[in-house]
């Protein structure tokens, strides 16, 4: 599993630095995210909701039938938008609503 980081929407917070949990992503001399070791990855998306720019997405390789595609996250106050891009251009979206998770 792997992440990609758009060094061009990363803003240098260093959020995603402190989230991982396999300090896999450090700052670069540019003041940019960037992952070291991504055969490391586990796929936790710890670095994808704690990014507040949107610069990581996570590869849905074809180990977990992804083909290819990519995940982003998006958060609005409590609602949340996972996002799966397909290598053909086309995207379909999740939304949940943080205010409703546990309710039973
Ligand atoms: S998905 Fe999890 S393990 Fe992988 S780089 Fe992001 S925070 Fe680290
Ligand atoms: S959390 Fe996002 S904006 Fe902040 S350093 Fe990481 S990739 Fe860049």
């Amino acid at each position: 599993m792997s992440i990609a980081i758009n060094t061009n929407k990363c803003v240098g917070c260093g959020r995603c630095v402190e989230v991982c949990p396999g300090n896999l992503i450090k700052m670069d001399g540019g003041g940019h995210a960037r992952q070291m070791h991504p055969r490391d990855c586990w796929g936790c998306t710890a670095c994808l909701k704690a990014c507040p720019a949107g610069a990581v997405d996570f590869f849905l390789g074809a180990d977990i039938g992804g083909r290819g595609a990519t995940l982003s996250y998006r958060e609005d106050g409590p609602i949340v938008t996972w996002t799966v891009n397909k290598p053909d251009g086309t995207t379909r979206a999740i939304t949940l609503n943080k205010q409703d998770a546990n309710r039973y």
